[in-house]
């Protein structure tokens, strides 16, 4: 019976390479479709009004905000400009605590603002902000937004463990310079972006290779460099750069190709946002230990498994974490130690035998190899799109990827690559290098607010 649970998940979840084709080719077709006309793919394809990504020549002290889907950062970066860069660096990070997820946007985005003025206070009395140049900010917020320009932007939805009414379709930034006003800060926010964006931005400050950034974290999304004129559904002026950065929000991409087992219908159903977000809820952080609770919880109901266990912890949604599958899915103790453990400690589920154990491990490899070999697709969707897959442009492709999920969950990282490689085939994957952001979001805000700058 047991066995019958693990198999028939097996069968259900597989991806061979036809599959990911399928998917990659799919993904590149939504990009397109999603350009071509507002609404004309769930693959929103939001322009980003980026249309300067940094040099390495900005100057200055700039302040930014990253708001994702766990932690809150503030930080600030003193750039030198040409070859010195970033020369100095701080940053605070809390937790969101969190009743703020789902309370109303004043209380939000005034723990932001006051987060934030304790920061400011903090700051080298010889930064001057004398002859009338303002503190300025970029603001990485991390949900989808329409954006109106590069500082003007409105919610279109909250994704990841957020839901707060109050907001939806609101101006993000005006609710910021509101909260920011009540603190008594006098500081312009000069970009609105989100992670994706932001991490592309920081990459391509040391790189201009890098055509592309890339989250997976609590939830994912994807940002690229796009030519201003391939971009159908963009009315206004054309930029001088003739580029555009597009904030795909890849984590509402569908397509029937993807392996999507009763688990996953079911926690969709009884998630926040039914019918949304499916490539997200297969491939990000929020998702991959919830969907292997469910697993672990059918696995007991209907086999003795686990024997006589109390159901409680095993039935509560999200309980499972995906950094607690990470760590049991990394176990190296010949006798599965850390397995045994997690289980007993997260779900009270004690015990186990050695081959109960390896069967957990087994789950979790089934459910993890799924998301990355699916990531690994979207990027192959998105060097498609490009024709940079070995198809037409032969050269050096970078892609930055951030996130709690990216960073930590080594097996996760190491089959994405190598699927990745797979894809491409030898040839076109030794011109595609894939490149752990070492700065994450905040920063690339910080540039982008630099490279916008109204202080010049
Ligand atoms: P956010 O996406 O909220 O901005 P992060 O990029 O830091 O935040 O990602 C946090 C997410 O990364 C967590 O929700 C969790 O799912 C995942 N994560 C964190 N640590 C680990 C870990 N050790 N193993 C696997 N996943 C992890
Ligand atoms: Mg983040």
């Amino acid at each position: 019976m047991a066995e019958q649970v693990v198999e028939d998940l097996r069968e259900r979840c597989a991806t061979p390479a036809s599959l990911l084709h399928d998917v990659a080719a799919e993904m590149a077709d939504e990009m397109r479709a999603g350009l071509e006309k507002e609404g004309g793919s769930r693959v929103k394809m939001l322009l980003s009004y980026v249309d300067k990504l940094p040099t390495g020549r900005e100057e200055g002290l700039f302040y930014g905000l990253d708001l994702g889907g766990t932690n809150f950062r503030v930080l600030r970066v003193k750039l030198g400009g040409n070859d010195k860069r970033i020369v100095n660096r701080e940053s605070r990070e809390v937790a969101i605590p969190t009743h703020l997820m789902s309370g109303s946007s004043t209380e939000l985005f005034g723990f932001i603002a006051s987060e934030l003025a304790t920061f400011v206070a903090d700051e080298d009395k010889g930064n001057s902000f004398a002859n009338g140049n303002k503190r300025e900010l970029g603001f990485t917020f991390s949900f989808p937004v329409r954006q109106h320009s590069i500082s003007l932007g409105t919610l279109v939805k909250w994704t990841k463990a957020f839901c707060i009414e109050d907001a939806v379709g609101e101006d993000v930034v005006g609710k910021l310079q509101t909260a920011m006003e009540k603190q008594g800060l006098d500081i312009h926010v000069a970009a609105l972006i989100n992670d994706a964006v932001g991490t592309l931005a920081g990459a391509r400050y040391y790189d201009e290779d890098v055509i592309a950034g890339v989250i997976f974290g609590t939830g994912t999304n994807a940002a690229y460099v796009e030519k201003a004129n391939a971009i159908p559904k963009w009315e206004g002026e054309l930029p001088k750069s003739g580029d555009m950065v597009i904030n795909m929000e890849w984590g509402n991409y569908y397509s029937c190709h993807l392996p999507v087992s009763e688990y996953d219908q079911a926690l969709d159903k009884e998630s926040l946002n039914p019918g949304e977000q499916i490539y997200e809820k297969l491939t990000s952080g929020m998702y991959l230990g919830e969907i292997v609770r469910r697993v672990l919880l059918k696995l007991s109901l209907q086999s003795a498994t686990f024997g006589e266990i109390d159901h409680t912890k095993l039935k509560t949604h999200f309980h499972l974490r995906t950094p607690h599958i990470s760590a049991m899915h990394h176990d190296e103790t010949p006798d599965l130690k850390i397995v045994a453990e997690k289980l007993e400690e997260t779900l009270e589920i004690a015990g186990t035998s050695l081959e109960t154990r390896k069967m957990v491990v087994e789950i979790i490899d089934i459910i993890a190899r799924r998301a990355a070999r699916l990531a690994a697709a979207g990027l192959a969707g998105i060097l498609k799109k490009l024709g940079r897959d070995g198809s037409i442009e032969k050269r050096r492709s970078v892609i930055t990827i951030d996130g709690g999920m990216f960073e930590h969950y080594v097996k996760f990282r190491k089959c994405l690559e190598t699927t990745l490689s797979e894809l491409l085939g030898e040839e076109s994957s030794k011109l595609v290098v894939i490149k752990h952001a070492d700065d994450g979001p905040g920063i690339g805000a910080a540039l982008i607010a630099a490279s916008h700058s109204q202080n010049r």
